[in-house]
């Protein structure tokens, strides 16, 4: 099962985001949880 890229939790319902990291794009996985306070952080 996958984790949280985050938490580290086993999730059943992974999100994928790209973060762009020194302008390299990386996927990464993140539960619910993780996922709603990413979208809250790039919001401002
Ligand atoms: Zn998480």
């Amino acid at each position: 099962m996958d984790m949280c890229h985050y938490c580290g939790y086993p999730m059943e319902n992974i999100h994928r985001i790209t973060l762009y990291k020194e302008n390299e794009e990386v996927n990464e996985l993140l539960c619910k949880e993780c996922y709603v306070e990413w979208l809250e952080s790039i919001k401002g």
